[in-house]
């Protein structure tokens, strides 16, 4: 199947001076130059970072985020085009394909507050930085699964135009293109979308693997994550899906009751090196897997249970690390079965130890059953 197409990018500003830009992939879709009306006032400004000297790791302190938007209703969702939710929209068109804008409500920004005076002993700088927003579809009531493989190609292709441009920006040290969907998961918002974030500093996780893949890399002179890869597809007994470009398999130390990492076959930093073969399968592979997913648990009822998740797209930082980084998508649940959660109790918040009552292999068997 050639998915590859024609997407149309239209850049424009929102009235308290955030970027929009339309990503339009249906032919003939009408010119987006809609002038947003509403009186915002001034942007908001991200906050500052705090050095955690104890773990030697930076908490971004955004207060203004305890004001934002959670769980609108209907006719008032921020994400819906304007021809639809009226002055709640932060939208200004009629409609969208797909749409990306800075966040109202930022943890990281181009602009940040920095009258702030870090007590004697301690460090502290602007949260510089992105926080992006990435609506998939105008139809609120639609999910990622629900997508055609046509659109979820041109996400791939925003979420590499977003990885492309938030890096070429000096403030930006990682970028992060993820996806929480479910209230388990803590989604403030229903509409279909996900996010973009562009950290100032490596985040921990980042920084932990990137040193685990340096260390691998000079002792073996291969990439972690190939060898990661191998090792999966020549043992089977926890893949879950796999094509001409891409494996699905659940990990052997898997730490969440449901976990998938999706990679590429062939080695790449980044979802900007993705060729249009790969990119093309990405869409219909990961849409087969996240419809997987919701037939996993069934209610009581016999009614489906639409899986709360976290997909997070690991990429090599911006400046670091490229040669031995390996892209990775990791798609993790809290669900454990109909109404349980695994909550991050005493181990895992206390000391990180990560305790799991699932194994891998049966997971894996599960998925692939679901076909
Ligand atoms: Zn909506």
């Amino acid at each position: 199947m050639r998915l590859a197409h024609e997407v149309r990018r239209t850049v424009g500003t929102l009235a308290d001076g955030r970027r929009i830009i339309y990503y339009d992939d249906t032919e003939g879709a009408p010119e987006r130059r809609a002038v947003d009306t509403r009186d915002l006032g001034p942007r908001e400004l991200a906050g500052h970072l705090r050095y955690d000297a104890l773990l030697g790791d930076w908490v971004a302190v955004a207060g203004h985020r305890m004001n934002r938007t959670l769980l609108p209703p209907r006719d008032e969702c921020p994400l819906c085009p304007a021809g639809r939710s009226g002055g709640a929209s932060e939208i200004p068109e009629a409609d969208y394909d797909v749409v990306v804008f800075e966040n109202r409500f930022p943890s990281y920004a181009p602009v940040a507050d920095d009258d702030v005076v870090a007590p004697e002993g301690y460090l502290h700088r602007p949260a510089l930085g992105r926080t992006e927003v990435v609506c998939f579809t105008s139809d609120h009531d639609s999910t990622f699964a629900d997508l055609t493989p046509r659109r979820v190609r041109t996400v791939v292709d925003v979420w590499a135009d977003r990885t492309a441009e938030l890096g070429r920006d000096p403030d930006v040290a990682h970028v992060f293109c993820f996806e929480n969907r479910g209230e388990e998961i803590g989604v403030t918002l229903h509409h279909p979308h996900g996010q973009v974030y562009g950290y100032p500093y490596l985040p921990a996780r980042t920084a932990v693997v990137l040193a685990r893949a340096r260390e691998h890399h000079e002792r073996t002179g291969r990439l972690l994550g190939a060898d990661l890869l191998a090792a999966e597809r020549a043992d089977g007994s926890r893949v879950v899906l796999t094509g001409e470009h891409w494996t699905a398999y659940v990990p052997y130390a898997a730490r969440w009751p449901l976990e998938v990492h999706v990679a590429p076959h062939r080695d790449v930093p980044d979802l900007v090196a993705l060729d249009d073969a790969e990119r093309d399968e990405l869409a219909v592979l990961y849409l087969d897997l996240l419809r997987r997913l919701d037939r996993v648990h069934v209610a009581a009822d016999g009614g489906r249970i639409r899986l709360p998740y976290i997909a997070g797209w690991h990429q090599a930082p911006v400046r670091a690390g490229r040669d031995v980084s390996r892209l990775l998508l990791q798609v993790m649940s809290v669900l454990r079965g109909p109404g349980k959660l695994k909550y991050l109790a005493g181990s895992e918040s206390g000391v990180g130890g990560w305790v799991t009552d699932t194994r891998p292999e049966a997971v894996a068997a599960r998925l692939r059953d679901l076909a």
